[in-house]
């Protein structure tokens, strides 16, 4: 299995304040990665240092077996970024904004015009070429921002919030877009504060707090850490009426005599029972000691 990052004690400071904190991490050729952490902690800074827009303070890391303090301009040149506020020209078109993106990376004059066609096809951009970027909806900015980042056909992507701001429409098309990267062999390394985004793009998830990472796991690995106990939802009538409660215990038989007790007790009827699988929230606030509310609370939801 290739690698595609490899960072050592990657460490970002700004004077007292420890943005990036020696992280150590491994994202393989072809998965999707996510970076997974609450507002602040360290996610913009890491992929800013990972693309060369950030000079680390200690570690290293190689980036497509590149060493990233030596071997800057190389890595450049294979790796596409998706800031999550664009980098476009506000007064440019859409295909003028894709052609002056492949100058920018080395794409040859002959071939920027076919493949800007080619990208705005893709993204569903083709009526919009002639365009301004400013004009454009929110969704067809972040495609288009996404689309310039792969004029020049990098092997990584980098994406930065890549959902944050997007109706449920164009999020979902962005998600279909990025299964359909990856099944190009392109490898995704994305930030996230959602947790269920995180839960469904991505192959392996880093959790990352105040600039460390605290667990790095497949979405179903992070769930099977979810240690203490079993949990059931129960069905309950009684004669005021229905309802739906939880009850936890050590293992499933304990949890389910928790519950019959309770209904014995209220003079409530079990009408049903089923077992809850442990959730990527629920890993989420066993390894980071964090409410998976401070996710929403810090960012404003959708
Ligand atoms: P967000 O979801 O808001 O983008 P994040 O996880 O990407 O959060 P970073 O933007 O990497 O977090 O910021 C990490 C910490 O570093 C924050 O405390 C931030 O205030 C600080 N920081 C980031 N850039 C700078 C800078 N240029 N100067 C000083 N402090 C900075």
């Amino acid at each position: 299995m290739n690698v595609a990052i490899e960072t050592e004690g990657l460490t970002k400071t700004y004077g007292a304040l420890t943005a990036v904190d020696h992280i150590s991490f491994e994202v393989r050729e072809g998965e999707v990665f996510a970076l997974l952490g609450p507002n602040g902690a360290g996610k913009t800074t890491t992929i800013r240092m990972l693309t060369g827009l950030s000079r680390p303070t200690a570690g290293n890391a190689r980036v497509l077996g590149l060493d990233l303090r030596r071997e800057l301009p190389r890595i450049k040149k294979q790796v596409g970024v998706v800031p999550e506020h664009s980098n476009l020209y506000a007064e440019l078109s859409a295909r003028d904004n894709l052609i002056f993106m492949g100058q920018l990376y080395g794409v040859p004059r002959a071939e920027r015009g076919e493949r800007a066609d080619e990208l705005l096809r893709r993204f569903r951009l083709g009526e919009k070429r002639d365009v301004p970027f400013a004009r454009l909806s929110r969704g067809m900015k972040r495609a288009l921002t996404i689309a310039a980042a792969l004029i020049h056909r990098p092997r990584l992507l980098f994406l930065d919030e890549p959902t944050v701001g997007l109706d449920v429409v164009s999020a979902r098309g962005l998600r279909a877009l990025i299964e359909r990267l990856r099944g190009e062999g392109v490898t995704i390394f994305l930030t996230t504060h959602y947790l269920e985004e995180a839960g469904r793009l991505a192959d392996r998830v880093a959790l990352i707090v105040r600039g460390r990472i605290v667990a790095l796991d497949t979405v179903e690995g992070l769930k099977s850490r979810v240690s203490r106990g079993v949990t059931v939802e129960a069905h309950l009538a009684s004669p005021s009426g229905e309802e739906r409660l939880r009850f936890r215990g050590e293992d499933v038989e304990t949890a389910l005599r928790v519950a019959l007790d309770h209904a014995a007790a209220e003079g409530k009827r079990v009408m049903a029972v089923n077992t809850i699988q442990p959730t990527l929230e629920e890993a989420f606030i066993e390894l980071t000691g964090l409410s998976a509310e401070v996710m929403l609370a810090e960012k404003g939801n959708r």
